[in-house]
């Protein structure tokens, strides 16, 4: 098949956004996109846990991400590597 089946009333997707040419959902990434497609069939977002913001499917940040973030928040920026320092300098 070529083209796609959707209707002017499709979201058009931006950015990372994919669009499913099959429930005419779009989602913040692939990997939303991913998570919901099981078994070459779709599933209902929100039963995923997924949140509609404007006509975006995003995903809600998982436990791991989240932890990452507050580690990051903590820690500051990464720091730039090759910059003279102190490595493993951690107090
Ligand atoms: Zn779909
Ligand atoms: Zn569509």
């Amino acid at each position: 098949m070529t083209g796609t089946s959707c209707s002017v009333d499709c979201h058009r997707p931006t950015g990372n956004a994919a669009h499913c040419t099959v429930c005419h959902q779009t989602f913040g990434g692939v990997t939303g996109f991913d998570g919901h497609r099981k078994e070459g069939r779709c599933l209902d977002p929100a039963t995923l846990g997924m949140e509609l913001r404007g006509q975006i499917w995003k995903r809600p940040m998982d436990e791991n991400a989240r932890l990452r973030m507050a580690a990051l928040a903590v820690a500051g920026p990464e720091p730039v590597p090759g910059t003279s320092g102190n490595p493993g300098g951690v107090s």
